[in-house]
């Protein structure tokens, strides 16, 4: 059969809409909670009703959180980009004001004025990211992990508006370029693809803690908030603490002790 060129790019146009309407429904189709079942906790995981992170201020000078920051982006192939505008970041350093904004004001003791607040993604109990994401390549599991699934992320970044941390990154290139030290036991990212903190899931299904916390000499506690006799909560119940922006309504996991 003989057919214009014309007719052949207008056949393979809508084909591929055809396609790309066919994937997105099937997506559409697929629940959350079959999701989640891909994702169930391994023999061995750590298991907890809903995960928490604590950080100790007085404990988290600047170095400490340095290395925090450096084994969670070692560990996670997070690259080096070197351009504040592209830089992809799981955890990083803020002053107070912008990490608390709304809670700044003139007599702050010195430690809050001088030390930068290491910051990452919250992992909300209400998160609006998981919300607006119109792929389901995030959402929330059970144990409150806000997850992130790259190969599903289409890059529209509804997440990264929705989220009013700044928690999350976009991929403007191939990463693989700026990773200095490549670990094979992690994924690395494509250009066009979002990417966060995961609390560092795939080590708590291998029955290890998180990498941050275990380098930050007792500055950053993680826990289950749901076990009244968890560390986090032992913490919390004899000490005040503060959480980022929490009258949003987003109710985030993760605690300051000040
Ligand atoms: Fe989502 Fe941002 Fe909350 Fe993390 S901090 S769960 S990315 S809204």
């Amino acid at each position: 059969m003989d057919i214009s060129r014309r007719e052949f790019l207008r056949m393979a146009g809508a084909s591929t809409i055809v396609g790309i309407l066919g994937g997105w429904a099937a997506i559409e189709l697929l629940p959350p909670r079959e999701l989640e079942k891909k994702y169930l906790p391994k023999p061995g995981a750590l298991k907890a009703k809903r995960w928490a992170m604590v950080v100790d201020v007085k404990k988290m000078d600047e170095k400490t959180a340095n290395r925090c920051i450096a084994a969670c982006h070692r560990i996670h192939n997070v690259p080096d980009i070197g351009d504040t505008k592209r830089e992809i970041k799981w955890m990083w350093l803020e002053p107070f004001e912008n990490a608390f904004y709304g809670e700044h004001q003139e007599h702050l003791t010195e430690q809050f004025i001088k030390n930068p607040f290491i910051v990452l993604c919250n992992h909300c109990e209400n998160p609006p990211c998981v919300r607006v994401c119109p792929t389901k390549a995030t959402w929330k599991r059970e144990d409150g992990i806000v997850m992130m699934d790259m190969h599903r992320c289409i890059g529209c970044r509804f997440c990264m508006a929705a989220c009013p941390y700044g928690s999350r990154s976009f991929n403007w290139m191939d990463s693989r370029p700026f990773i200095k030290e490549r670990n094979p036991e992690y994924p690395t990212r494509e250009k066009g693809v979002v990417e966060k903190c995961d609390f560092c899931a795939e080590r708590i299904d291998e029955g290890l803690m998180p990498a941050c916390v275990e380098v930050s000499n007792g500055a950053l506690v993680f826990g289950d908030i749901r076990d009244p006799e968890s560390e986090v909560r032992k913490i919390l119940r004899s000490h005040y603490s503060i959480r980022r922006k929490s009258h949003l309504g987003t109710d985030p996991q993760v605690y300051y002790i000040v």
